[in-house]
């Protein structure tokens, strides 16, 4: 039996449902995670979608039911015990749940985790995907028409239309391949809109944010190979513009498009904390340099978060081990 089928099997064969995904989620993550609600509700299941984090601001229209709960330790005491199955979704490593990551790892129900980073580590009973497809929201796509375990629907199709469509970086990403347009194609089918889509996800940010952009791109540098180029973003200038998380997403990409540079870096502190996005052109594997530092992610994106660390104290070691995954010239 192919995974897909296993999934439809182990789906029809339970009630009770907890689905969840990475801190700080992304239009993939939300997407998905409402896509595969909408596929056990069409089967009648109980389902809970409970995340660490709050829905960012620009995402709340895929949740218009307001289905997404927040997870909170004396609400959500029991889930962990009450639910047959855990579906994790859009992330490789269990300690991207934060502070569900210690119920879920407790927890007897059957753990399947549905994703397409690199290099997944082995948290979950059933694993549905691989690093193969573009998103999350492909892999449920996939299943979908696979296995047929629902008819497709418009809002099924909405959710994964976004998923994609922002994975994919609006279509631009190395895994864009011509089966991704396919299925774009076929999702079209039920209506969507892409201006409406694309205008409700990248272009209803807060009018702060934009003063945020301004503050990271005049603290770009490169470093002496001018192959590297770096951001700082630090706590104080969070507050002065009043950013959340959600703004910061997509500041790295500015790197890359400076002439010659290979390798992206954000670093920005986030309550007592760090956190480091890395971008990469071609073959670098960034999710290799963020394994260095604990995270991991897809070969061009990833991040890693590190703990009780000062921006002066990491800056040139992440620099050091950037420098190190450049392309040799030959
Ligand atoms: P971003 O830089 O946009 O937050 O994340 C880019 C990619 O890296 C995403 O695919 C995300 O899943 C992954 N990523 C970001 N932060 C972490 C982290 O702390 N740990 C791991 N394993 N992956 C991360
Ligand atoms: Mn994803």
């Amino acid at each position: 039996m192919n995974v897909y089928e296993q999934l439809k099997e182990l789906i029809l064969k339970n009630k009770t449902f907890l689905l969840t995904t990475h801190v700080n989620p992304d239009a993939d993550a939300i997407g998905s995670e409402l896509a595969m609600y909408f596929i056990l509700k069409q089967l009648k299941k109980n389902v809970y979608i409970v995340n660490h984090s709050f829905t960012p601001y620009n995402l709340e229209f895929l949740d218009e039911e307001k289905i997404i709960e927040r997870y909170d330790e004396k609400i959500h005491k029991k889930i962990f015990s009450e639910t047959d199955v855990i579906i994790l979704l859009d992330l490789n490593q269990i300690n991207r749940v934060i502070r569900m990551e210690n119920g879920i790892r407790k927890s007897k129900s059957i753990k399947i985790c549905i994703d397409h980073h690199q290099d997944p580590e082995k948290f979950y009973d059933y694993f549905v995907g691989g690093s193969g497809y573009s998103a999350t929201g492909e892999i449920i796509y996939e299943f979908i028409k696979q296995t047929e375990i629902v008819p497709f629907t418009n809002k099924i199709a909405y959710q994964l239309y976004t998923a994609i469509m922002t994975d994919t970086g609006s279509f631009r990403f190395d895994r864009t391949t011509s089966k991704v347009h396919r299925i774009i194609a076929e999702l079209l089918d039920f209506g969507i809109v892409p201006m409406e889509v694309y205008d409700k996800v990248y272009d209803q940010f807060h009018f702060s944010r934009i003063k945020l952009l301004g503050n990271v791109l005049s603290s770009v540098k490169l470093d002496e190979t001018k192959k590297i180029a770096y951001m700082i973003l630090t706590n104080e200038t969070q507050k002065k513009n009043n950013a959340v998380e959600a703004d910061v997403d997509g500041f790295v990409n500015y790197c890359l498009s400076i002439q010659g540079v290979e390798i992206g870096i954000l670093i920005y502190e986030l309550n007592g904390s760090l956190k480091i996005s890395f971008r990469s052109k071609g073959e670098i594997p960034v999710n290799k340099l963020a394994g260095e530092f604990g995270g991991g992610g897809h070969l061009n994106a990833s991040g890693a978060r590190l703990e009780n660390t000062i921006i002066e104290d990491v800056l040139e070691k992440v620099l050091l081990k950037a420098q190190s995954y450049l392309r040799k010239e030959s």
